[in-house]
């Protein structure tokens, strides 16, 4: 079992880049980042079941297939995942300020170190 980093949300990007680049686990208040994928049973993926970008449905046959490496949540909702692949993958949906916060941040930490 590997330690969970505690980081926040005021950490910045490239502390979150460094743990997700090497798969490491962290929690930033409801902001987490875990290896492999996440159960969407007893409503494990949270919101998912309402993204309209296509999202949902690549994670939860990525993880079907065991695909999902690493996954990173906003509350319960996978927001984005890096795939046994190693590409990153992001959810472009809105669904509350605090999320889009949190998908900001994961976001840059992607598209500038990953
Ligand atoms: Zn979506």
């Amino acid at each position: 079992m590997s330690e969970i980093k505690n980081l926040t949300l005021r950490s910045g990007w490239s502390v979150f880049a460094s743990a997700m680049g090497h798969g490491e686990p962290f929690r930033a208040s409801n902001l987490r980042g875990t290896s492999g994928s996440v159960s969407d049973s007893f409503g494990g993926c949270g919101r998912l079941y309402t993204c309209r970008c296509g999202f949902g449905e690549l994670y939860r046959a990525s993880a079907a297939a065991d695909g999902v490496a690493y996954t990173v949540r906003s509350f319960h909702t996978p927001i984005a995942f890096r795939s046994v692949s190693g590409e990153w993958h992001m959810d472009k949906c809105h669904y509350s300020n605090r999320t889009t916060r949190h998908q900001n941040l994961i976001s840059a930490a992607i598209d500038r170190a990953l």
